[in-house]
């Protein structure tokens, strides 16, 4: 009998369950014969205003050169960032998209016999790059829906190398208090590296938004995260960046593709990370795009999570199936049964005011059919 090769792949990789990803608007457009500029799509936390001007005459500029290899040490986005945050450009590690760097982390710091703690209804990708390396996944159940700090703590055993830690948490959308997660960090063993994803940090209001790159001077364990996908309306490029401690980062380093980075993504977050004035308007135009739906799904009856991010967490009953009566009305929101084990929830991302608008007509006239 022939051998499936399949059968040669470790167990634990053979197990992975796929990253569900929202529905593409082609795809939808194809199923329902329906025009792409009449479907609405907020499933995947996109920035509804796209790029700024600046941004985009970088993009052009940049593809006079797309024959050549992309600097593979980022030396200008580095350079750009390091000024930013007052970090050595050698405590920066750049990905293709953030997801690229929580890879590298996995990558880096664990493998079988290891493990890496996570929360309950956490950001997808910890679980899947954890079990990638054939690591153990330890989920901590999840507080209020969000992290519950102290349990995690507990959970951390003498195998663990990594804790993940998403705050705003995707897709719950909950946010951890800046004291309390300097308290957590205190507390974890400094042989254990501590992720901050910070995806959504733009959309923290000031107050709110922690000091981690402080923190990083005083522990060499931890990494944050950083993304352009999202407040800066770059998803479709892919680049995001962690930092570090520089021997953290030159672990990670090491084990990235020499090119992980095209040369169009580095010029466009170059360009991006300048245009102050796109992001305060960004994080200004979701806050009022986010009451928007917050007081329209109330009125129509549905609780939601209080969030923080630019996407709402909405409590509709059968989910899957508010899910596929949306489609039918052209509106793409995101079910976060599966996995992430919200089977009565749809997360919802804030579009423009009248993509809200759609969204709620949409989602009232889907609950009385
Ligand atoms: C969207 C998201 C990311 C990263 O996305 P990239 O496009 O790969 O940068 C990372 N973490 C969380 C929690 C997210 O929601």
């Amino acid at each position: 009998m022939q051998m499936d090769p399949c059968e040669l792949s470790p167990s634990y990789v053979r197990s992975i369950a796929p990253y569900q990803p929202g529905k593409p608007i082609s795809e939808l457009a194809r199923e329902l014969g329906l025009k792409e500029e009449n479907i609405v799509k907020l499933a995947s936390n996109e920035n509804p205003r796209g790029i700024g001007p600046r941004t985009r005459a970088a993009i052009e500029a940049a593809l006079g050169d797309i024959a050549r290899y992309p600097d593979g040490n980022g030396h200008d986005l580095k350079t750009a960032l390091s000024r930013r945050y007052g970090v050595e450009t050698g405590a920066i590690v750049l990905g293709n998209g953030s997801n690229d760097v929580l890879e590298l982390v996995a990558l880096a710091f664990l493998g079988p016999g290891r493990s890496a703690v996570y929360s309950q209804h956490c950001f997808a990708v910890y679980p899947l790059a954890t079990q990638a390396r054939g690591a153990r996944g330890i989920a901590v159940p999840a507080k209020n829906y969000g992290h519950d700090l102290e349990a995690m703590l507990a959970a951390i055993d003498d195998e663990t190398y990594v804790v993940w830690v998403a705050n705003p948490n995707n897709p719950t959308g909950t946010m951890l208090r800046p004291e309390a997660l300097e308290a957590f960090l205190k507390r974890v063993p400094e042989r254990v590296i501590v992720v901050i994803d910070e995806a959504y940090n733009e959309y923290l209001s000031p107050e709110l938004k922690p000091e981690t790159v402080k923190w990083l001077r005083r522990h060499p364990n931890l990494v944050v995260t950083r993304t352009f996908s999202k407040a800066y309306g770059l998803a479709g490029l892919r680049v995001g960046y962690a930092l570090a401690h520089p021997s953290v980062a030159d672990i990670m380093n090491r084990v990235r593709q020499p090119f992980n980075v095209n040369s169009i993504a580095l010029s466009a977050a170059t360009a991006a990370l300048d245009d102050m004035e796109f992001v305060a308007r960004s994080f200004a135009e979701n806050l009022q795009g986010l009451r928007q739906i917050e007081e329209g799904a109330t009125q129509i009856g549905l609780e939601w999570i209080p969030s923080y991010g630019n996407f709402i967490t909405v409590r509709v009953g059968k989910a899957n199936e508010i899910f596929r009566r949306l489609l039918k009305r052209g509106v793409i929101v995101r079910p976060v049964g599966g996995g992430y084990q919200l089977p009565e929830h749809l997360r919802i991302t804030i579009g423009t005011a009248s993509e809200n608008e759609r969204l709620l007509s949409a989602l009232a006239a889907s609950l009385k059919e």
